[in-house]
């Protein structure tokens, strides 16, 4: 079934001359204050043009990293909003305070070269909270509520949540409508072979999704930090590698239950190491044993020939988490290696935010994907079956 099932999206509103209130994910991350990557922003602007070309009166907001107060101006939109200025070839207004008179009268005499941009919504303690006193203070704002904030769906904030409860003509942008029909294809009758590759730090954060995955998948690729887990549950020795003990159990539990249902399972068969984390060179393993001294930071030349090997002849792919620590050069081959196989492969290939988005962006390879999702987070919860509020609160109850 269609995840979107009973969500309306922007095309089925009538914009012309509407006040719009469109909740995007323009969390961007800052270095030194400079946008070092504006995926987020370059996403959402389909939408915002369609808006604007039908006329509509455009309220857009966002949350912004994690800021403690209003006053923690290191996190406020302004730098964004002049990024979209110019992208839009618009002027892009920040509002402070989004409830006040002032805001009010702006939004009533919006020229059509203009939109606002409210300033990051978590600078009022609300937004978290899921407030509806602050919903209450946003709604007379809007006659149309849009969701295109993919990345903060899986929150309940009051931007995401309680203001769309309040608004009657409510739907989804196109960001949200290609990223749900994307991870659809993961979970709707899958074209096979299906491997999932799940990397990243480790097994804890990923148990909900094996869970979910197992009986759908072919096969599963593992590698990262939580590899050493699996093999530390298959008494291979691991020196210093991270691994999650309390983990164990699970680890062995779910190999068996994977080869009961006759899929594979491959992981590292030798490895990059280093003595610490703190390392910027490593070498290579001769065996799947790792030295008592050393930790394993990346998978191996050996491996990565036989994960490209096993991901070549996929029909759907689906990759979250980096079989290393890629963010140092020394410990990236394997992942942005994996990368160039997962590119090469004919399949339908969708990676799952986060990390992995940031790897294959690294690699060089990332238009080559079917798809990259905006939100790590987001994306990983849609696959294990939970609910997102923020697509919940836009459904129409079915009786
Ligand atoms: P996750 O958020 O779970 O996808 O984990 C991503 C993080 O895992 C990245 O910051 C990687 O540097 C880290 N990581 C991947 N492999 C290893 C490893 N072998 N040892 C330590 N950290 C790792």
């Amino acid at each position: 079934m269609s995840g979107l099932k009973g969500i309306k999206t922007i095309r089925d509103f009538e914009l012309k001359d509407k006040r719009v209130f469109l909740r995007l994910d323009l969390n961007v991350p800052l270095a030194n204050g400079v946008i070092s990557d504006e995926t987020r922003i370059l996403a959402s602007l389909p939408t915002i043009k369609y808006a604007v070309e039908k006329g509509a009166k455009l309220i857009l907001a966002s949350h912004l990293g994690r800021p403690k107060s209003a006053e923690d101006k290191s996190q406020s939109l302004e730098g964004v909003g002049k990024r979209l200025a110019e992208l839009l070839q618009m002027e892009v207004m920040l509002v402070e305070e989004p409830d006040s008179e002032a805001t009010k009268a702006l939004l009533v005499g919006l020229k059509k070269n203009q939109i606002i941009l409210l300033e990051n919504v978590r600078f009022h303690s609300g937004e978290t909270q899921d407030s509806m006193e602050f919903a209450q203070a946003l709604a007379p704002l809007a006659d149309i509520y849009i969701n295109d904030a993919f990345g903060a769906s899986h929150r309940a904030h009051a931007t995401i949540h309680a203001l769309p409860s309040l608004i009657k003509e409510k739907g989804i942008g196109f960001l949200i409508e290609k990223e749900i029909q994307m991870l659809d294809q993961l979970l709707d009758s899958p074209k096979r072979p299906y491997i999932a590759i799940l990397g990243g730090a480790k097994v804890s954060d990923k148990i909900a999704v094996f869970e979910k995955l197992i009986d759908l998948v072919d096969g599963f690729i593992i590698g990262g930090a939580m590899a050493y887990t699996f093999l530390k549950a298959k008494n291979i020795s691991i020196g210093k590698s991270l691994v999650e003990n309390e983990k164990l159990n699970y680890a062995r539990e779910m190999m068996a239950r994977v080869e009961a249902r006759n899929k594979s399972f491959l992981l590292p068969v030798d490895h990059i190491v280093a003595s610490s984390l703190h390392e910027t060179t490593g070498e290579v393993t001769t065996s799947v044993t790792i030295p008592d001294d050393k930790m394993g930071l990346d998978i191996g030349p050996k491996t990565l020939v036989q994960f490209s090997e096993a991901v070549k002849g996929a029909a759907t792919l689906f990759w979250n988490g980096p079989m290393g620590v890629f963010e140092k050069k020394a410990f990236s081959k394997g992942s942005f290696g994996l990368a160039a196989a997962i590119a090469e492969s004919k399949g339908i290939k969708i990676v799952g935010g986060g990390d992995s988005a940031a790897a294959a962006e690294q690699s060089g390879f990332a238009s080559q994907m079917t798809h990259i999702s905006t939100g790590g987070g987001a994306s990983l919860e849609y696959l294990q079956g939970d609910k997102l509020p923020g697509l919940e609160v836009l459904r129409t109850k079915i009786r």
